[in-house]
């Protein structure tokens, strides 16, 4: 794809000097994705710092046909942000806090805002802004939001889409629409912004969101308990959800493997429990009453016995204080880390309904060894929600290239697996160009119909992050 040259000097010229970079050294930090399974190439960067600004770009783009692809933080894993010749449109100079209102319990950010300062913000407020992933110092709340992110936190207060209450969005034709608000309850016809949420930029670019913020929780309980089995998991989480109420904030299964490969590889951490054992859950409980109204203590130890007694739990701990907690975290966040040292790792993000992840977890272990004798899988994630990242390292003593190159026809064994169990092949980190096949073999043809009808709707040229999601 070329742009002709007069459009680019024309687009630079909307943002004054400080708004674009087309020196291709300055520009490898935007090309290139975590994982480095995607290496992008664009012309010009731009970054405005306003949604004026930005309408300004997309209408002088509608009008002459010139594709974009917005970014924030570039921390997504599946190609979504990444160029393939399109302009880059960067969000990150879009920062400003526009309103901060406790007595609401809503906070109405830029789309360039990176996600660990809003959580900071809230706590300002005595509040909490419950997003949290291990991407939060770098990731930025616009493309939290078209990502539909997840995060450890889902369990109780669910994903993005349950934390926005408005949206400003620049539209395909470069028009604004000014829909932020605090409201809670409005039944005013169709709900436009969950139509935004979760597109990864393909029907529009978000500029600024009110979110929901919550009581700020006073009080934490983290626990690290061995299970026998996932059987004994799924049942030990619907025995923690009936103790604590709504206090259960995250459920997070980790194999033995992922242990091992943490202990091995990050330096200073280590496992809390003298025994191994096939299967742990991390378990965290929070409430936002004091202590002298809820003994939260009380309710881990009420969980943690009622699940010894029943032969759910094998062995246990819980954090006594916040650096307890946090190295019991450690064992889970750095897990996607420690597995680059084990060579190549297939990744899955998937779901299926929690009471079917045993199940699931045989089946797809039989059809990778199937594929790839020797694989190793490593299932870890948020169980509480379904939804497992079905990581899968390399054979021992296979070459890494040549493990990495049956990436698709792996991930269609298992997505198989997912499929016949009702479940998605995409649970937190969307389609982006990674996926799109997969939409096409699993998506049923209303679905892509009706899909693609608003995709052409709001953006008949094709110029907002074309190949994402919907193909043309
Ligand atoms: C270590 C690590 C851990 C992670 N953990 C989790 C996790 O637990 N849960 C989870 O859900 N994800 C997780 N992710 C994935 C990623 O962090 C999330 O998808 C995050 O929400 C992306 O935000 P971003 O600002 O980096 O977006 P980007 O990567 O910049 O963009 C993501 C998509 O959104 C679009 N986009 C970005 N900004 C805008 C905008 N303002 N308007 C319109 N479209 C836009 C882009 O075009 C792209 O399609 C993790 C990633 C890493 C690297």
């Amino acid at each position: 794809m070329t742009i002709n040259p007069i459009h680019l000097e024309k687009l630079k010229k909307i943002l004054g000097s400080e708004g674009w970079i087309d020196d291709q050294t300055d520009m490898p930090s935007f090309l290139r994705e975590p994982r480095d399974k995607y290496q992008g190439n664009t012309p010009l960067i731009l970054m405005p710092d306003s949604t004026e600004k930005t309408a300004e770009i997309v209408r002088y783009c509608a009008q002459n046909k010139i594709p974009l692809v917005p970014q924030g933080g570039n921390s997504g894993l599946v190609g979504g942000a990444i160029p393939t010749g399109e302009i880059l449109l960067s969000l990150k100079r879009l920062k400003a806090i526009r309103q901060q209102d406790a007595r609401n319990l809503t906070i109405t950010v830029e789309a360039g805002c990176i996600l660990s300062h809003i959580q900071e913000l809230a706590q300002e407020m005595n509040c909490l802004f419950p997003l949290s992933l291990a991407a939060e110092g770098s990731c930025m709340i616009g493309g939290n939001i078209s990502t539909n992110a997840g995060g450890v936190n889902v369990l109780h207060y669910g994903n993005m889409r349950n934390l926005v209450l408005g949206l400003e969005v620049v539209l395909p034709n470069g028009e604004t629409w000014h829909g932020l608000g605090g409201l809670r309850k409005d039944n005013t016809g169709y709900d436009l912004k969950q139509l935004f949420i979760g597109a990864e930029g393909s029907l529009g670019i978000i500029t600024a969101a009110t979110l929901k913020l919550s009581p700020h929780p006073h009080e934490k309980q983290t626990a690290f308990v061995a299970v026998p089995d996932p059987d004994a998991a799924v049942n030990l989480l619907s025995i923690a959800r009936n103790i604590s109420g709504d206090c259960l904030t995250a459920f997070e299964i980790i194999p033995r493997l992922g242990i091992d490969m943490v202990t091995d590889n990050i330096p200073g951490s280590r496992d809390p429990m003298t025994q191994t054992y096939d299967w742990y859950i991390l378990l965290e409980g929070t409430s936002s009453l004091s202590r002298d109204l809820l003994d939260l203590e009380a309710v881990m130890e009420r969980i943690l016995s009622t699940g010894l007694d029943d032969g759910l739990i094998l062995d246990g701990v819980i954090a006594k204080n916040i650096t307890e907690s946090n190295n019991l975290w450690q064992l889970r966040e750095n897990l996607s880390e420690a597995q680059k040292f084990e060579g190549g790792s297939i990744k899955h993000d998937i779901s299926v309904p929690i009471s079917a992840i045993p199940a699931f977890l045989i089946e797809a272990g039989m059809a990778v060894e199937t594929s790839i004798p020797g694989a190793r899988p490593v299932p870890f994630g948020h169980l509480g929600d379904g939804n497992l990242h079905y990581n899968i390292s390399q054979p021992k003593h296979m070459a890494r290239q040549a493990f990495l190159d049956q990436w698709e026809s792996l991930n269609q064994s298992v997505h198989d697996v997912v499929d016949k169990f009702n479940g998605s092949f995409s649970a937190e980190h969307g389609i982006g160009r990674m996926k799109t096949d997969d939409m096409l073999r699993y998506k049923s043809k209303v679905e892509m119909a009706m899909m693609t009808k608003i995709k052409h709707t709001l953006d008949p040229h094709n110029i907002m992050n074309p190949g994402v999601i919907v193909r043309k």
